[in-house]
């Protein structure tokens, strides 16, 4: 198996298995490997339908600790479709790893409800940015000791004119962590990001 060569683990494995995905996309088999190994920045230039939501949830799930209730990751994505899709994704990969929560954070929904998921554990959270600040700015969410911090179609976010948003939420979050970029496009706007809050990132491109 090839995703077994990646150095993915077993509940990971059988949880592939289920998916029904047979051999790792491009993007899968360059990113993986690295993120698994060390805990590293990255950014990657990749389009969407590439298989991305994998490559970084993979090593992702395999790297958050279910004994530890805290939040440990950050995925900031630009629409609740796009969402509620990655959320669904990583319960479906972390399936046979129990103890993992993924909670999904984005507008139009209640925000009480959102705030009561996250207290009763989300070692995940999924967020457009606009609800993520929204949850900082009335302290329903602690973000100040995540491990990772993954951003989703980093340039569809900042045309949506998310750019103050993720800077904002990225400036409460600590330096000491991991940042995965994922991006169709490198304008301005995403490189300054980049540059800001990454550390010689790993850069691959598919
Ligand atoms: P994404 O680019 O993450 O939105 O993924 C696009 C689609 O490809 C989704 O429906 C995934 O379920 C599917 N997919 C991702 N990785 C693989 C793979 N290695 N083999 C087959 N399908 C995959």
């Amino acid at each position: 198996n090839k995703f077994e060569q990646l150095g993915l683990n077993e509940s990971l494995l059988k949880a592939i298995l289920d998916l029904g995905f047979e051999n790792p996309s491009e993007v899968q088999e360059k990113a993986i490997p690295l993120l698994l190994e060390k805990d590293t920045d990255m950014v990657a230039l990749a389009q969407t339908g590439t298989g991305k939501t994998a490559a970084f949830g993979f090593p992702l799930i395999q790297k958050i600790d279910a004994d530890n209730r805290n939040t440990q990751a950050l995925v900031l994505s630009p629409t609740r479709e796009l969402c509620l899709q990655i959320t669904n994704e990583l319960k479906n990969y972390s399936k046979y790893e129990k103890g993992i929560n993924v909670v999904a954070v984005y507008g139009g929904a209640s925000i009480t409800e959102q705030a009561r998921e996250i207290k009763r554990g989300a070692q995940i959270i999924v967020a457009t940015p606009g609800r993520m600040q929204d949850m900082i700015n009335r302290g329903l969410v602690n973000i100040k000791n995540i491990d990772y911090c993954i951003l989703d179609e980093a340039d569809e976010m900042l045309n949506m004119g998310f750019y103050d948003d993720i800077v904002s939420i990225l400036s409460d979050t600590p330096d000491e962590k991991s940042t995965w970029l994922f991006s169709a496009t490198m304008p301005q706007e995403v490189a300054r990001i980049a540059k800001q809050f990454m550390s010689d990132p790993l850069e691959i491109t598919v």
